[in-house]
């Protein structure tokens, strides 16, 4: 078979079914090879994301508009099989200072539409008040990844390890025993994969493990709620409640301690019967700095990076896959905080 492409595209869980299905948007032609039984952090996703860093109460880094624009991206290219949910998600607030300091934030324009107080919820223990949150929303991830494979022409999904070695990484041709394809771009989203890749395994994570639990609870909340973890509405009518983080870790396996410190953290807030039913684990792709890995190889132009989402692949990559494709089409800059130079810049001191 040969093939002649806009896009190659090597890794499809979260990050690389955002970059296949903005692609398709643009009218642009792709080809992905993905290994879905290897470590992937996808498959344990649960797919909540919002705009807030609550320690500060304010928008995090990647803040509002990121949000509001994954959420329309989300939106308007969901069909019959459902894959996003808007939601409410309550805070319990921890101490006086940060009931005063969401009070405070509530007043300023940016946070006003968005930020509440809710009077008291049954099940919920919060003596510093409830902060609400308007602006939340959970990817049914699974479906969502479905989506983006059906939406491929057919012959274009390769469900195999990617060979290095049969990429000509200056004219972006790759070629094995039956296979020819002829790329403008190859662009790798292997998640934590991207240590065996010779082009990118230089780039630097800090790996972070997240246990998770599914639960029956006693009552029916209906909403998200955020203390030290989350619990969270499953599709299913159960809930999940997660997620630690660990980056000593080095095992995507369940671990009996880390289930007990989520059941503790949930007893701390949630007043009701709390029955465990499930336990999952996986290994985030959380980049040195805590921002993703967006950009070219300064060799290989033709090879590019998505990578370093973190705890956040549902919030970033719709806005992280425009940005690539835009980038590449010379009509945006990666900004330098995400840029790979800073990478270059970072492992050079180190070495120094
Ligand atoms: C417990 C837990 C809960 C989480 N909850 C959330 C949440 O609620 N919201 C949120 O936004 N994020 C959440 N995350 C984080 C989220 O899972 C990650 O940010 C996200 O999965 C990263 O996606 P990715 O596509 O970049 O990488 P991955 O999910 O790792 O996907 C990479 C894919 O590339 C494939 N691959 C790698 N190498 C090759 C190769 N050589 N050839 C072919 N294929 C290859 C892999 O097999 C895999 O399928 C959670 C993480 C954990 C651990």
């Amino acid at each position: 078979m040969e093939l002649e492409l806009d896009l190659l595209i090597v890794g499809h869980g979260i990050t690389g079914a955002n970059l296949h299905l903005r692609a398709k948007q643009e009218g642009l032609t792709c080809a992905i090879f993905d290994l879905p039984e290897e470590n992937q952090s996808s498959s344990v996703a649960v797919g909540l994301f919002h705009p807030m860093a609550f320690r500060d109460s304010k928008f995090a880094w990647a803040g509002k508009e990121v949000f509001d624009e994954a959420l329309s991206f989300y939106k308007n290219i969901e069909t019959d099989e459902p894959f996003i949910q808007e939601l409410i998600l309550y805070r319990v607030l921890e101490s006086t200072e940060e009931h005063n300091r969401w009070r405070a934030r509530m007043e300023e324009p940016p946070y006003k539409e968005v930020l509440d107080f809710s009077a008291r919820m049954d099940a919920i223990e919060a003596p510093f008040g409830l902060g609400k949150l308007r602006s939340c929303a959970k990817l049914n991830v699974a479906n969502f990844i479905a989506k983006s494979i059906t939406s491929l022409t057919e012959g274009h999904y390769f469900q195999e390890a990617f060979n290095y070695e049969a990429l000509d990484a200056e004219n972006g041709n790759f070629k094995t025993k039956g296979l020819s394809i002829q790329a403008k771009h190859i662009i790798f989203c292997e998640g934590l994969g991207v240590r065996k890749n010779p082009f990118f395994s230089h780039l630097p994570f800090h790996p972070a493990k997240g246990d998770l639990l599914k639960l029956r609870l006693g009552h029916d909340l209906k909403a998200a709620v955020n203390k030290k973890d989350f619990i969270a509405p499953s599709e299913d009518g159960l809930y999940w409640l997660g997620a630690t983080y660990d980056n000593k870790a080095t095992e995507a396996l369940p671990d009996e301690g880390a289930a007990k410190a989520l059941l503790e953290s949930a007893k701390s807030f949630y007043a009701d019967k709390i029955v465990p039913l499930e336990h999952l684990a996986g290994i985030r792709p959380a980049s040195y700095d805590r921002r993703p890995f967006v950009g070219s190889h300064h060799k290989y132009p033709k090879l590019s990076v998505l990578n370093g989402m973190g705890s956040k692949a549902c919030l970033l990559a719709p806005h992280l896959s425009n940005l690539l494709l835009k980038s590449l089409q010379g009509e945006k800059e990666i900004p330098p905080e995400m840029a790979l130079d800073r990478v270059e810049r970072y492992l050079k001191k180190k070495a120094d």
